[in-house]
């Protein structure tokens, strides 16, 4: 009865981890996108960081979710033909004595990713970083390549015949009595809404409080420079390999340009002198806007008014380590039963839908 089970709509990093979830399953889907300018996924630089850089603690859940990701991205990009994700050494700078005493304070406990220091810079890197006396290492960092999985993917999809390159407005779907919805003359039982940032300008789920971030990044070269560890100071240097470097990311939360800015390339300038005293080509600089949250958690589940419409959204600045976990979640809980993790359901702003459907 129904062309495909499932019609997922947005095909970012959130998209692609839940179609392969899907299909992992033998569920069948359709994926419906078209490339709209300032997706977070075709600029993310993919690192995944298990620390907060204030507190020093475990990020949220990190350790539960990281194992599940990591063993989804190597599969996937190994089936997939592209490079793998990459485990890196992160180098922190720190302000202060005291930040350095507070990290080796936090070291001691031996399940902490930060590694005892001595505070200084490797000596034979000293010459090409500028980031002060106090530093430590990080471990459990690594990075995946963003736009090549989502693009690897997206080649996947069209040979299997899943993606349709097409533009996708709420108006256009007719939900049927019988269950279910028709879209495009196909007919589903489920809808998952995975449109990053765009999902707040359409009222299906705009009640929800997203507060989108936008962010850039210079894509530079040096053969020079030779760095071979992730180094973050007020922003970070990502080494590509072939004498190529992300230096990124600024956050915007007022002026949301999906293109790049001189304001952008101004405080990526700033970022990059924070780092290195060497020259270094530009290359490129890229935009996105990330889908964060008012209170920094995913955006999942089912619409209080429709047990068929879902959504698959708010993975902020941690879509790498937190979607395939968060995957898998949402098609337990479609296709089990099983409860979502409360700090992500979408049900906890329940009160926030009642109150904009009285407004309505
Ligand atoms: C500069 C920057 C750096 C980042 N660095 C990192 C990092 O190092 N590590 C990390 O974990 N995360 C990072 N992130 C965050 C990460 O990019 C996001 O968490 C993640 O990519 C969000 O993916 P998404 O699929 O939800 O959204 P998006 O990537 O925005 O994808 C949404 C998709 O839906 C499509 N779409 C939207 N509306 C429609 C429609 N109506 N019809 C059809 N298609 C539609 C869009 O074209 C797009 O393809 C970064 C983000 C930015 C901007």
């Amino acid at each position: 009865m129904f062309d495909a089970r499932f019609l997922v709509v947005g095909q970012g990093l959130a998209g692609t981890v839940m179609v392969d979830a899907l299909l992992e399953r033998g569920v069948s889907v359709h994926v419906a996108d078209q490339h709209i300018s300032g997706a977070a996924s075709r600029a993310a630089a993919g690192i995944w960081n298990p620390l907060t850089a204030r507190t020093l603690q475990e990020s949220w859940r990190f350790s539960t979710f990281i194992p599940l990701a990591l063993s989804y991205y190597q599969k996937k990009c190994a089936e997939r033909n592209i490079d793998l994700p990459r485990s890196l050494p992160l180098l922190k700078a720190l302000p202060n004595q005291h930040s350095l005493d507070h990290w080796n304070r936090t070291a001691e406990n031996p399940e902490s990713s930060c590694v005892i220091s001595n505070g200084s810079p490797p000596a034979n890197h000293q010459d090409r970083l500028q980031i002060g006396p106090y530093c430590g290492w990080v471990k459990g960092a690594g990075q995946l390549y963003v736009a090549e999985f989502i693009e690897a993917a997206r080649r996947d999809y069209i040979e299997t015949g899943i993606l349709q390159e097409a533009y996708f407005e709420s108006q256009g779907v007719e939900w049927m009595p019988q269950g279910g919805l028709k879209w495009n003359n196909n007919r589903y039982e489920y809808l998952i809404l995975a449109r990053g940032h765009q999902e707040r300008f359409d009222q299906v789920f705009g009640w929800l409080p997203f507060n989108p971030a936008q962010g850039e990044l210079l894509s530079v070269s040096s053969p020079d420079l030779q760095i071979p560890f992730i180094v973050q100071a007020s922003g970070f240097l990502l080494p590509l390999g072939t004498q190529r470097y992300l230096i990124g990311s600024t956050y915007e939360w007022d002026e949301l340009s999906p293109i790049p800015t001189e304001k952008g390339l101004h405080e990526l300038m700033r970022i990059k002198e924070g780092i290195t005293p060497l020259n270094l080509q530009i290359d490129a600089q890229l935009s996105g806007i990330r889908p964060t949250v008012a209170d920094r958690r995913p955006l999942i589940g089912v619409h209080p008014a429709n047990q068929n419409l879902c959504i698959f959204n708010g993975l902020g600045t941690k879509g790498v380590s937190m979607a395939p976990a968060m995957a898998q979640m949402l098609v337990d809980h479609l296709l089990k039963g099983s409860n979502l993790l409360p700090e992500t359901d979408i049900q906890r702003f329940l009160g926030r839908y009642r109150r904009s459907t009285l407004q309505a």
